[in-house]
């Protein structure tokens, strides 16, 4: 790295750049900040920890430690993807219900999109009724909400679901009704409509009614698999 070329860089740039190694791992992070005193400057601004991309964080290194305490000050600092993972830890892992969904709507009011897409989806999944039908609707587009899975699904991250998921929200899963389609007026249409998602497939199209009953029910079986161990300060 030649310090020459970095020194004329403005503060954003840096910060930019920084957060492109920090996503690398957490000792290419310390290294860049030891080799740089501007990388320095910035890794060390509150600014850095409260904006810093948490969600697709390289977490398989081996500095544990150093891991738990960026993750910690980046909470403590108001990092709403922090928040938002933290809440998800402690509705998926430890069962703290309140807590949890109060972390995760916060995120979303903080402005994590990811959290704003939880926090709907599960007033959605929350709001079945008798018959399997959920109301409720969210105001995002269909083609967000395609986004948003293609997020979700991809999640790179370590196998480790060894924790049960809360009971009420299994049973929320289980009373959604996912074949609203096949009795429905839309998966009637003739000629049929095809709609083509992110990844490539093609779907058919779906009413509202129908569109946020699959919806809301592939969020309940897939959603658990994003919530991760998060470090909680003593
Ligand atoms: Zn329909």
């Amino acid at each position: 790295m030649d310090n020459v070329n970095l020194t004329s860089l403005p503060p954003s740039m840096l910060h930019k750049i920084l957060s492109k190694v920090l996503m690398t791992g957490i000792r290419d992070f310390g290294c860049a900040r030891i080799a740089f005193p501007g990388f320095n400057e910035v890794g060390r601004d509150d600014h850095f920890y409260r904006s810093a991309d948490l969600i697709f964080f390289n977490d398989w290194a081996n500095e544990v430690n150093a891991i738990r305490a960026f993750k910690v000050k980046c909470y403590r600092l108001g990092n709403p993807e922090a928040i938002y993972l933290r809440g998800m830890y402690e509705y998926f892992f430890l069962h703290l219900l309140d807590e949890g969904r109060e972390k995760i709507h916060r995120a979303a009011e903080r402005g994590c999109v990811l959290a704003q897409f939880v926090d709907a989806m599960m007033n959605l999944a929350f709001s079945v009724d008798g018959r399997g039908i959920v109301h409720n609707y969210p105001a995002f587009t269909h083609q967000h909400v395609d986004e948003m899975f293609q997020i979700i699904t991809g999640w790179k991250i370590g196998h480790n679901w060894d924790y049960e998921k809360p009971p009420t929200f299994i049973s929320v899963a289980e009373r959604i009704d996912p074949n609203v389609p096949h009795s429905c007026w839309c998966s009637n249409l003739d000629p049929p409509m095809f709609i083509v998602s992110l990844d490539g497939s093609r779907l058919r199209w779906k009413c509202d009614r129908c569109f946020w009953n699959c919806a809301a029910w592939e969020f309940c079986y897939a959603i658990h698999l994003t919530a991760r161990a998060w470090p909680i300060e003593d």
